[in-house]
């Protein structure tokens, strides 16, 4: 397999162990971009320096407020931060909400808070007219309900793995969704990939999370940007689709929903 060209549309760079050398070994894997999306303010103030210093594939910077840190993080300075570095930015994202954490599932206040951000960064989405990267774990519909209300145009569902009569809604909206190596694994990844047609699909790696090998669960490895072939060829081998022919549709994909140069 020759891959010319690739793109992970979502890492977190700033979380990963040696980000300089991982970039290095996704460059030499073909891999010439990747949407480096933040959990917050910090997150996203080490992915913008990760961006400007990257001299291998083009690093687009994606700035927001994870879900699960939605109690923890000031809203206002991150508002301050996307306007005052909009020409280096490329998308909202990782933005949402998560009620699969227990203490998230049953504190409305805590609830209430991460509809509230997601609520606001959407809104700047729509102001600087950028696409959003959306975590909806546990809260699929009300997701999907909030970023049509708000008539956000250019929205991924990072990792989907809802159910599949919300999927339908998504897809009838033309938004995306993405999918990571957990295709390997996981049942609800596999179905909703099987059901999404490939020209709403994005393909990322989600690093550095951690992925069991299915064939023994006390072995993985923690996900980085070269990963997003292994995304690929788990992709193609779903959907016994060529690997060459669906890379090129897959990284249009990508271009056209990031507007990337
Ligand atoms: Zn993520």
């Amino acid at each position: 397999m020759f891959i010319t060209m690739l793109i992970d549309t979502h890492a977190h760079l700033d979380q990963l162990s040696d980000c300089p050398a991982a970039l290095k070994r996704a460059y030499d894997a073909g891999v010439t971009g990747v949407i480096a999306v933040s959990e917050g303010l910090l997150h996203s103030q080490r992915n913008l320096e990760i961006a400007r210093a990257s001299t291998l594939s083009k690093i687009y910077l994606a700035c927001g407020i994870h879900p699960s840190e939605a109690h923890k993080e000031d809203l206002n300075a991150m508002k301050e931060f996307i306007r005052d570095h909009r020409p280096d930015i490329t998308a909202i994202g990782e933005i949402g909400l998560d009620f699969w954490y227990r203490w998230a599932r049953k504190d409305e206040e805590i609830k209430s808070r991460q509809r509230q951000v997601f609520r606001e960064l959407l809104a700047e989405a729509l102001k600087y007219d950028l696409p959003v990267s959306i975590h909806s774990r546990g809260a699929w519909d009300d997701c999907f309900t909030i970023v049509k209300e708000l008539g956000i145009r250019r929205a991924v569902f990072h990792w989907y793995s809802g159910p599949l009569d919300i999927l339908d809604k998504i897809l009838a909206e033309d938004y995306l969704i993405s999918v990571t190596p957990s295709l390997a694994y996981s049942v609800e990844a596999q179905l909703a990939a099987q059901h999404a047609p490939v020209k709403q699909i994005l393909i990322e790696t989600d690093s550095p999370v951690f992925y069991r090998l299915p064939e023994n669960k006390d072995e993985g490895f923690s996900a980085e940007p070269k990963d997003v072939s292994k995304t690929l060829e788990l992709y193609c081998g779903l959907k016994k689709c060529d690997i060459q022919s669906t890379a090129e549709i897959l990284n249009n994909n990508a271009i056209k929903f990031f507007k990337l140069s």
